[in-house]
């Protein structure tokens, strides 16, 4: 079967022709791969600055943003039948007995670094016909949410993030109250969004369903897609080439928190400086190598300690945060649904795989489609 796959020792991605995979363990599921989505990791694995091969293959089949269909489940699962719709998760754990994390299934936190990653490290991923794996890595994907259902991956990047920050705020006397309904636990308080990628747009869309008031930061100028969708979901959108931080944060007043999602490590520093007090800063992009820069470690300690702020990387997602993407996505799909259509730029045979993935971006989102006929004009 056909597979879009990178080789690093020859510097090449090209499709392969990969072998099909076989149920060989009863909890196993077989899936038919339907939508496939290309993010900025793919273009640094394509780029061969990150991204490892199984052991023993010279090549990585890439693919990690995915909607899958059921075709075959093994006799122990039960959760699932053919039919259903799922998307996997990415990370699966390390196999040290000493990894907390992984042993309690919270490979997104794994002590060791041993873990492996479908399309990223160490394990084949989703972009090709058809892959195996266990029902436990899967999560139900209710039918009418097929079209959009590829953007839950990029989405729970914001939703684990938003799950530590709420835990976060709740138990911080200022902020809010254990009891607060989840649509309000942002109201009165200010975020925001570093970027207008992917994950800075559905970031942005989550923290405006929370109830926070949404700034989104970025270089681009208008007129711009991008910038449109910042307006249609209700938040503020200030380019960093009219603005000063400095000046964004007089407009804004106290900034509550950050949604860095750019990769960027100069920018992110100079956002921090403005961080508020209380502030809660996340961290989600992770940056290639980047010029040197000069800093003022000591104006940020003293910040950070006198403003009780907290910085907080996070990355990779458990089944919860997909649970809550998938919900989220149906509040965001029924609150805009033209945005969060034009989120998918357009499904594209994987034969356009590589210039989609190292060419210039078309649009927002572009998506691999193995299908024919979900194919765009086909
Ligand atoms: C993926 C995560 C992964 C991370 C680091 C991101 O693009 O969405 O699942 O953990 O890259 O490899």
């Amino acid at each position: 079967m056909k597979a879009v796959a990178v080789f690093p020792g020859t510097r090449e991605v090209k499709i392969v022709e990969h072998e099909a995979p076989r149920l060989s363990q009863p909890d196993q599921v077989m899936l038919r791969m339907l939508d496939i989505g290309i993010c900025g990791t793919d273009r640094e694995i394509c780029s061969f600055e990150y991204g490892t091969p199984p052991r023993g293959d010279d090549y990585l089949v890439i693919g990690h943003e995915s909607l899958a269909e059921v075709v075959e489940v093994g006799s122990a699962v039960n959760r699932l039948k053919a039919g259903d719709l799922v998307v996997p998760t990415v990370r699966r754990p390390c196999l040290h007995p000493e990894c907390l994390a992984c042993r309690s299934g919270h490979q997104d936190y794994c002590y060791t670094g041993d873990f492996s990653e479908r399309g990223i490290k160490e394990a084949h991923g989703y972009m090709t016909e058809y892959v195996v794996d266990h029902e436990c890595y899967l999560n139900l994907v209710p039918p009418d949410m097929r079209e959009v259902a590829v953007l839950a991956e990029p989405l729970t990047i914001a939703e684990k993030a938003l799950a530590q920050i709420f835990w976060l705020m709740q138990h911080r006397p200022p902020w809010i109250d254990p009891d607060t309904p989840s649509e309000e636990r942002g109201r009165g308080l200010s975020a925001l969004v570093l970027g207008v990628g992917p994950v800075g747009l559905l970031g942005a869309m989550t923290l405006v369903t929370a109830g926070f008031t949404t700034y989104v930061y970025s270089r681009e100028l208008p007129p711009n897609p991008r910038i449109d969708l910042v307006a249609e979901i209700g938040a503020t959108y200030i380019s960093s080439q009219t603005t000063t931080i400095a000046q964004l944060a007089a407009q804004m007043g106290n900034i509550d928190l950050v949604y860095e999602a750019v990769g960027h490590s100069h920018f992110a520093l100079e956002v921090l400086k403005e961080l508020g007090i209380n502030g809660i800063y996340v961290l989600t992009g992770v940056p290639g190598v980047q010029a040197f820069i000069e800093a003022d470690p000591a104006r940020l300690m003293r910040d950070m300690v006198l403003k009780n702020q907290v910085l907080l990387g996070t990355v990779n997602a458990g089944p919860e945060a997909f649970a809550s993407a998938l919900r989220d996505l149906d509040i965001f799909s029924r609150r805009w649904p033209e945005t969060v259509r034009t989120l998918i730029a357009g499904r594209y045979p994987p034969e356009q795989a590589v210039e989609l993935i190292l060419g210039r971006p078309t649009g927002i989102k572009s998506v691999i489609a193995f299908d024919r006929a979900e194919v765009k004009g086909e």
